[in-house]
């Protein structure tokens, strides 16, 4: 069968309606296209675990802040649904703005406290647009697992907290990071990067590596210490503007003085005019 692309929240609500009913389980990727590997992965792990896969494209406005990428966010709707038809994902919901926010739409959800700090702190609305658009994409297309990228550690964590203090009613899968072969994590905005940048991005993940292998060597190192090194490491990269290179918990996102528990090593920095993201798992 081929992929149906649904535009209208009330079609694809009806079709929802008749999955419940024959009590099937619905798998849930929410992407803002352009899609690559990491998007794939987390579509193969809902076809694998679920009778009905729904994929969501939709560049969200409400996530970009006024300075932000949102006109030259790269888009191509053909490929997408090629990749994603190839996948059998059975329906691919692709709205417009009109219909996600009509004239007149005044209703936002906000997790407080982890939306201000980290990528809270150098894109203040963010995550306010990003807990908006996934709460109504939740309520609209109820499903069993939602899958997610461990690539966006802090809004998986919110979007997490979002679903537990709303009391939506599906589980979440936080995937792995998929990266290229020189180890920079895939991101749709990996297309802006001309060939100098892109060496340059190759610093991001080799400055978390740093600091893994650091940890690895002294499993009693100090965060403020870990920290220190990596940030000696990539100041040395001039064209690297560093937004922050920071620890949190896996479980509850807090900073950690000792790396006593499961964390992220996480990084955000621009590279030429592309600002990038990435983290590792220590301990
Ligand atoms: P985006 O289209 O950038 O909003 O991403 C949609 C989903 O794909 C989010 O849950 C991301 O965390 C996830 N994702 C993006 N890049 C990767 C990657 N390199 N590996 C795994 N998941 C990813």
């Amino acid at each position: 069968m081929k992929t149906k692309t649904i535009k209208s929240i009330s079609s694809l609500k009806k079709i929802i309606k008749t999955i419940k009913l024959s009590n099937k389980s619905i798998g849930f990727v929410p992407t803002m296209g352009y899609l690559h590997e990491g998007h794939l992965s987390l579509i193969r792990a809902s076809k694998k675990e679920n009778d009905i896969t729904i994929v969501s494209i939709y560049v969200n406005p409400t996530q970009f802040g006024a300075n932000e990428d949102f006109n030259i966010y790269p888009r191509d709707y053909k490929r997408d649904y090629l990749l994603i038809n190839q996948l059998n994902v059975n329906y691919l919901f692709y709205p417009n703005n009109e219909i996600m926010y009509p004239i007149g739409y005044s209703t936002f959800v906000d997790v407080d406290n982890y939306n201000k700090i980290l990528e809270g702190e150098f894109r203040p609305t963010h995550f306010r647009g990003v807990t908006t658009i996934v709460a109504k994409l939740l309520n609209i297309t109820q499903p069993t697992i939602m899958y997610l990228g461990q690539k966006d550690a802090q809004q998986a964590f919110i979007l997490t907290k979002m679903c537990q203090d709303l009391n939506f009613d599906c589980k979440i899968k936080i995937m792995p990071i998929i990266r290229d072969e020189n180890g920079l994590a895939l991101s749709s905005r990996n297309v802006r990067l001309n060939k100098d940048d892109y060496q340059l991005a190759l610093q991001l993940n080799k400055t978390l590596k740093l600091g893994k292998e650091l940890f690895l060597k002294n499993h009693s190192i100090t965060t403020d210490k870990l920290l220190n090194a990596c940030q000696n490491y990539i100041k040395k990269f001039d064209k690297i503007s560093v937004d922050y290179i920071a620890c949190r918990s896996v479980k509850k996102f807090d900073e950690i003085p000792k790396i006593t528990e499961k964390c992220y090593l996480l990084i955000a920095a621009k590279v030429g005019n592309v600002r990038l993201i990435d983290n590792i798992i220590l301990g």
